[in-house]
């Protein structure tokens, strides 16, 4: 029972999508960009901000 949560990168902005179990301790999420390798990520709560986090019709 694990839910697709959107995290997003503090360090250069990038965001992905991850399961994330809320059952599960506390995980240190690192970037996914060899580049980056931060473990600055924040899961992003869609209905905070204006634009949600599903909406199929914008993809940049
Ligand atoms: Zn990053």
């Amino acid at each position: 029972m694990s839910a697709k949560t959107t995290f997003r990168c503090m360090r250069c902005g990038h965001e992905f999508e991850q399961d994330y179990d809320p059952r599960a301790p506390l995980v240190e999420w690192t970037c996914p960009l060899p580049e980056c390798k931060s473990n600055s990520i924040r899961p992003l709560k869609g209905k905070k901000r204006g634009e949600g986090g599903r909406s199929p019709k914008e993809e940049s």
